[in-house]
């Protein structure tokens, strides 16, 4: 397994727990485990989990599991069973062993369901839906007991069998643990253990029509896999009683005993998590799909050239803890931008082009210039470029008037074009609707990579293509997909959407791009980290991140 350890990890409240217990000789190693419900892709947020989950696992050289709860079979699928795998891959990460599921241990939860019936904890209760909701009682008011409470457990018994084998329709009645009608914790008020569902799943096919619930399926699972340590979301703080009062009235399966520990989950601004809503964003068509390079999935963002490391070292960036917060989009893009700074090879490409004719270069001659692949790092080699008497800039790269501070081509000035020679702009075109079409330059033959010999200045440097040997590309430039920071708090999330967050350029890329790499990022000088899309067959680019910060208020 990769080593993703860093010497320097910051700590938190679960690291210290791992500590003492590991120090208590209460564990002699730790077992964590990443539980998705296999309802929809992974996001952001997931990555934190598994950040989490798995790299407390190698830093304590425990094990982590992935399993999959897949408990509610009617909105489950086996296309987000491959992608979850497929993400949690990508991200870095190894699962101990196979690939759990919740579901292969439907038996076992049905004999210990069995298990509490036989000792009055359970029973099987016929009150619809809406009466269940009016017995519970509210947060100020205790609930009242069903009337089917006091069924003797051997009747119990029965019923459950019974409902096991198909006896009973969908909603005319469940199990319930019989805890406490007038806990102050809501689900502690006798919470439903199993539902009937006549529905298909895409692991045990027709197997069962009985389903259990989250809480109970979820504290069981973790005790027959050995789990120690069981790290959710603050969301399950009070599910925690519930978690514990199954594990202590129960044979436990193991010497281990699980323990739930919660931390605040990921709110990252200017999207949504909630995979609800990301279902809506999918099926309403308002992006093209789960790994649209706008989408927080992690599909998504690695269409868009975000890396597994970057994604890691974003999770140990903002941290662990039990406070609930909104983190800014620009801690996620200075996690990659500080990566591809380092990591990415250098290219030019020009995405919104105009046709220089450098009027005292020789015609029909083509010149090979060889330029470093990253200027701070000799050891990435060299990449072939081309210069003649036509290439391409960007147009708003030059002015026919400017003041000084405008580094660029201005009219009867000089720029150095990047990695080649000094120009001069000597006159231009327009076309017939006033827009530039031309910029006649003329060029210094002696400033190939060194400065001119008269010592006169030149301080502007910009990008530029090869006309001849230029390679058509299309530019696909993405911003914030909402238009305000919490959209999930927006009345219609729809309505808040960001009109602009797309925007498509045709421009050019260096000839050595013909063959690029999908989601391989590169810095494109001046321009911003883009990577191939993955999806298109043409040449297609996905900018990453701009160069800076451009979240910030003072950026
Ligand atoms: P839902 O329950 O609505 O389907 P979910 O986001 O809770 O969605 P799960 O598949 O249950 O999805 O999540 C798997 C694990 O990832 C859980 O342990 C959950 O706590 C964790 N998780 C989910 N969202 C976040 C988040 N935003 N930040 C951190 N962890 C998260
Ligand atoms: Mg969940």
């Amino acid at each position: 397994m990769t080593d993703h350890t860093t010497p320097e990890r910051a700590t938190h409240f679960i690291r210290t727990i791992i500590d003492e217990d590991l120090a208590s000789g209460l564990h002699q190693s730790i077992q964590t485990r990443f539980p998705p419900e296999p309802n929809g892709y992974l996001h952001i947020g997931h990555a934190k989990s598994i950040c989490l989950n798995f790299g407390l696992a190698l830093d304590y050289q425990g094990q982590c599991n992935l399993r999959f709860d897949d408990t509610n079979p009617a909105k489950e699928d086996m296309e987000y069973v491959e992608s979850i795998q497929r993400d949690v891959q990508w991200l870095g990460f190894e699962w101990s062993g196979e690939v759990r599921y919740s579901s292969n241990y439907f038996e076992q939860f049905y004999q210990y369901a069995m298990e509490l019936v036989d000792k009055g904890l359970a029973y099987v209760c016929f009150l619809n839906m809406e009466q269940q909701r009016e017995y519970r009682g509210t947060l100020t008011e205790v609930g009242k007991p069903s009337p089917y409470r006091d069924t003797p457990a051997a009747e119990n018994r029965q019923l459950l069998e019974k409902m096991r084998n198909g006896g009973f329709k969908e909603g005319e009645c469940v199990l319930r643990a019989k805890i406490d009608m007038s806990s102050p914790i809501m689900c502690m008020r006798d919470p439903i253990l199993y539902r009937v569902r006549f529905q298909h799943h895409h692991q045990t096919g027709d197997a069962w029509c009985i389903y259990p619930m989250y809480d109970f399926a979820h504290c069981i699972s973790d005790a027959i896999e050995g789990v120690t340590h069981s790290l959710c979301t603050l969301e399950f703080q009070d599910n925690r009683r519930l978690y514990d009062w199954i594990l202590d009235n129960i044979t436990l399966p193991n010497a281990t005993r699980p323990r739930q520990y919660e931390f605040s989950r990921l709110n990252l601004e200017y999207t949504v998590m909630s995979k609800r809503k990301l279902h809506q964003l999918v099926d309403d068509k308002l992006v093209s799909g789960w790994d649209d390079p706008r989408m927080p999935t992690i599909s998504g963002l690695r269409r868009r050239g975000y890396t597994p490391a970057s994604l890691r070292d974003f999770a140990e960036r903002i941290g662990i803890s039990k406070v609930d917060s909104f983190t800014e989009m620009s801690i996620l893009e200075a996690a990659v931008r500080d990566d591809l700074n380092v990591n990415a090879p250098r290219s030019m490409a020009v995405l919104n082009p105009v046709k220089v004719i450098i009027e005292n270069y020789p015609e029909g001659q083509v010149e090979s210039i060889h330029a470093p692949v990253h200027p701070q790092n000799e050891a990435m080699g060299k990449r072939e470029i081309f210069f003649s008497r036509e290439v391409y800039i960007d147009r708003d790269d030059f002015r026919e008037e400017a003041n000084k501070h405008f580094k660029r081509l201005v009219l009867g000035k000089e720029v150095r074009l990047r990695n080649a020679y000094i120009i001069k702009a000597e006159r231009f075109e327009n076309d017939e609707n006033g827009e530039l079409k031309t910029i006649y330059c003329s060029y210094d033959p002696d400033t190939l990579g060194k400065n001119p010999a008269d010592g006169r200045k030149v301080k502007g440097v910009i990008h530029w293509v090869e006309a001849s040997k230029a390679v058509p590309a299309e530019f696909h430039l993405y911003d914030r997909l909402f238009s305000v920071p919490n959209p999930g708090k927006a009345e219609d999330f729809e309505a808040v959407l960001n009109p602009d967050s797309l925007v498509i350029k045709k421009g050019f890329v260096e000839p050595g791009l013909v063959d690029a790499q999908a989601e391989l990022a590169y810095q494109f000088e001046r321009e911003g980290y883009f990577c191939r899309d993955n999806q298109h067959p043409g040449l297609v680019f996905n900018r990453t991140v701009g160069l800076r910060d451009t979240w910030s208020e003072n950026a």
